[in-house]
């Protein structure tokens, strides 16, 4: 989609931001009828399919949200990302990781001391016992290398199968469909699936798009439930795919309104991550305690 690609500039200077839908979904005739039918197995697959191509056009730059350097580091972000943001788990980790580098360290790190470290992401003593289970099982069992397959994983300590594929998707290169609160708010949104159970909807999912496609389609779906599409107040007016989605309407479809809910590089603002990729269009985040308007 072309128009989804644009030049118009957010609130504080984005470089880059979604054109506001000028399109509307249907005509109240042809809504009524296509409401009154319900949609086809392949006409939603085809649908499905297009709103991934056309994200494609407005997220090039989709990436995973937190920082790693390696497996290692992308686990124990992960671990960490849990009931808090990618931004606050970026901001944490520089620290962690100078203080701990490798398995075998954080294994040997006394327990109030890695606490303190990533007190800031929030539940932080869970945290700290996954972290050091996981380091520990990792230095033992695994020769200190964090393993690529997916039976392995999830017999790790705080890791589960979401974990599990945001670590196989990005550090090994392993096709895999990243079921968050994004995702499965976004694809119910789309019909894509009724379901609510992250096993059964990433079943559903996986079974509408090839393997190679997955796990750069979680990620722009993520980026689209992040920046566009939120929980609370989705912006409909602003959003590329509007005449793709079943749930136009469900947020604000005034342009201007809607302009102004966009997140992150769509709104001006600084992205999540302290060290993004160079394609990504918006400004890196802050480092922690440092003033950098962030609107997570
Ligand atoms: S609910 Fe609104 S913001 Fe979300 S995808 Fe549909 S049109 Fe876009």
């Amino acid at each position: 989609m072309t128009g989804a690609r644009n030049s118009a500039v957010g609130e504080q200077g984005a470089t880059r931001a979604p054109a506001p839908s000028t399109a509307r979904p249907k005509s109240k005739a042809s809504a009524k009828k296509a409401a009154a039918r319900p949609e086809s197995r392949l006409a939603m697959v085809r649908r499905a399919r297009r709103i991934n191509r056309e994200l494609a056009e407005v997220y090039p730059y989709a990436h995973p949200e937190l920082d790693f350097r390696n497996p290692f580091e992308l686990l124990v972000a992960t671990v960490l990302s849990a009931q808090t943001t990618d931004l606050r788990v970026n901001q944490t980790t520089p620290a962690l990781f100078a203080k701990y580098p490798t398995p075998e360290d954080m294994a040997e790190a006394a327990p109030e001391e890695l606490e303190e470290i990533i007190r800031p992401t929030g539940f932080f003593r869970m945290k700290a016992k996954s972290l050091l289970g996981l380091s520990a099982a990792l230095r033992d069992d695994f020769g200190g290398e964090v393993p690529g397959r997916l039976e392995d994983l999830v017999t790790l300590p705080g890791v589960g199968r979401k974990t599990a594929h945001v670590v196989l998707g990005n550090a090994f290169g392993v096709p895999g469909i990243t079921v968050d609160t994004h995702f499965g708010r976004l694809v119910r949104r789309w019909k894509w699936t009724e379901e609510t159970d992250p096993v059964k909807v990433e079943a559903e999912i996986s079974a509408i798009f090839p393997k190679s496609e997955w796990t750069m389609l979680s990620h722009r779906v993520i980026f689209h439930g992040r920046r566009i599409c939120h929980a609370q107040k989705p912006a409909c007016g602003a959003c590329p795919i509007a005449p793709l989605c079943p749930a136009y309407g469900e947020g604000e479809t005034d342009p201007d309104k809607a302009r102004k809910l966009l997140k992150y590089e769509m709104g001006g603002y600084p992205g999540q991550r302290l060290n993004p990729p160079p394609d990504y269009p918006g400004r890196p985040a802050p480092p922690l305690g440092a003033n950098g308007s962030t609107n997570a």
